[in-house]
C-alpha cells in the first residue's frame, strides 16, 4: 500500500496464478500446461517471423489468424475476435458486454479469475452452487441476470457439460449473453461453436494454451454473433490495437491449420488421463470424471495440503485450493506418462 495507489488501486483484489518455479527438475502438474511442445509448423512459422519485419506493427485485426480459426470452425471471419491470452479476452467481454446493474451468474466453483473481473469492472456478480456431485445445473441459471459464464469442461472440477444442457442456458436467457469458456474443450468435449449460428446472444472463448500447447504465446480468441464480437473489438481498440505480437499472430495461425498435431497430442494427453485416473482410483482417491487435461482428485482419510506438500518434497508440483467445499481435492494436470509416474512413485 502506498499514498500513490489510487482508491480503485487500493479495492482490488487480484488473481493468483499457480506457481512457475525457477527450478527445473521439478515434474511440473500444476497449472494445466501441456506435457507436449507446441506443432513444428508453428514453431517453423515463428522462426520465420523473426527478421526485418519487426520494425513494423502487427496486423491490428489479426486477419489471417481470424481466418484460420474460422476454417478450422466453419464460420465467418467476422464471428471471431482474438486477443493476448483468453484472459484478456475474457476482461473484454466482461467490459464489453455484462450489464453492471444485475448480477452475473456463474458456479461457486469455477475460474477464479471471473471474481477479479467483476471486481475489475463493477460488476455485480452471484455464484450458484454446483450439486453434490459438482455437476452445474442448468436450470439454476434460469433467474434474472446481467450475463451468465462458466467454463466447459468446469475448472477445476474437470467436469464436462453436454451441448443440450448448454443450448437450455441459452434459450432460457435470450436477453443476457452466455459465455462458454472452452478452455480444455479440446480434452473430449463438443464445442458450443456448433451453436452460435443459431443464437446471437452466444459466445464461446477458447485458447490456444492448453491443446495446441502455446501457454507462452499468449494467444485466446472468441467465437460468436457479428455483433457481440464487434462490441469487443471496440473494447479492444479503445485499450490496446496490437495485442498479439508478429510471432504470436504467426505461430497461433500455423498451430490452427496444422490439425494432425493437433489430435495427436490431444489424444495421447486423453489416454494417459483416463491412465492415471485408473491408477489413481486404485490407490483409494475418488477421480471426478474428467474432460480436460487435468483431473480432480480427494483421498478419503488423507489431507489434501499435506500430499501436496509430500509431493513438492519430491520435486512434483500439483494445485491445491484452500476454498471451502475443494479444500480435500488437488487438481492434477496430466503430464507424459513419465511425468505421471513420477506423481505415482512419489504418491507411493
Ligand atoms: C487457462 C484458462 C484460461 C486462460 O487461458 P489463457 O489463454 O492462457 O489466458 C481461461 N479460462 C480457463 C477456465 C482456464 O483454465
Amino acid at each position: 500500500m502506498s499514498k500513490f495507489w489510487s482508491p480503485f488501486v487500493k479495492q482490488l483484489v487480484p488473481y493468483v496464478p499457480g506457481e512457475q518455479p525457477k527450478l527445473t527438475n521439478l515434474v511440473k502438474l500444476n497449472t494445466n500446461e501441456n506435457p507436449y511442445g507446441p506443432s513444428p509448423l508453428a514453431l517453423e512459422a515463428m522462426r520465420a517471423e523473426i527478421g526485418d519485419t519487426l520494425r513494423l506493427y502487427p496486423d491490428p485485426n489479426g486477419d489471417r489468424l481470424k481466418h484460420a480459426v474460422a476454417a478450422f470452425y466453419d464460420v465467418q471471419p467476422g464471428q471471431v475476435f482474438v486477443g493476448n491470452g483468453s484472459d484478456e479476452v475474457l476482461a473484454h467481454i466482461f467490459h464489453g458486454l455484462f450489464q453492471q446493474d444485475k448480477p452475473l451468474l456463474f458456479p461457486d466453483i469455477s475460474y477464479s479469475f471471473y471474481p477479479v473481473y467483476c471486481g475489475l469492472y463493477g460488476i455485480d456478480f452471484e455464484q450458484l452452487a454446483l450439486d453434490e456431485s459438482f455437476q452445474i445445473n442448468p436450470d439454476d441459471y434460469i433467474r434474472p441476470n446481467g450475463g451468465i459464464i462458466f467454463p466447459n469442461p468446469n475448472a477445476p472440477t474437470g467436469c464436462l457439460m453436454g451441448l443440450s444442457a448448454i443450448e437450455q442456458v441459452v434459450q432460457g436467457n435470450p436477453d443476457s449473453v452466455v459465455v462458454v469458456d472452452e478452455a480444455y474443450i479440446d480434452f473430449g468435449g463438443e464445442t458450443a461453436i456448433s451453436l452460435v449460428g443459431r443464437y446471437p446472444n452466444l459466445l464461446v472463448t477458447q485458447t490456444l494454451s492448453k491443446s495446441r500447447s502455446l501457454a507462452g504465446l499468449r494467444v485466446g480468441l472468441a467465437v460468436g454473433h457479428p455483433d457481440l464480437i464487434e462490441a469487443l473489438e471496440r473494447v479492444k481498440n479503445s485499450f490496446n490495437s496490437y495485442p498479439i505480437d508478429r510471432i504470436a499472430l504467426a505461430g497461433a495461425a500455423a498451430a490452427f491449420e496444422d490439425r494432425a498435431w493437433f489430435d495427436h497430442t490431444r489424444h495421447r494427453v486423453i489416454a494417459s488421463r483416463e491412465q492415471l485416473s485408473a491408477e489413481l482410483a486404485q490407490r483409494g482417491f475418488e477421480v471426478l470424471p474428467s474432460g480436460a487435461n487435468f483431473i480432480f482428485v480427494r483421498h478419503p482419510d488423507k489431507d489434501a495440503a499435506a500430499i501436496a506438500a509430500h509431493l513438492r518434497e519430491h520435486n512434483v508440483i500439483v494445485r491445491h485450493f484452500k476454498q471451502a467445499r475443494i479444500a480435500q481435492f488437488l487438481r492434477i494436470s496430466i503430464g507424459t506418462p513419465e511425468e505421471n509416474q513420477a506423481l505415482l512413485d512419489a504418491l507411493a
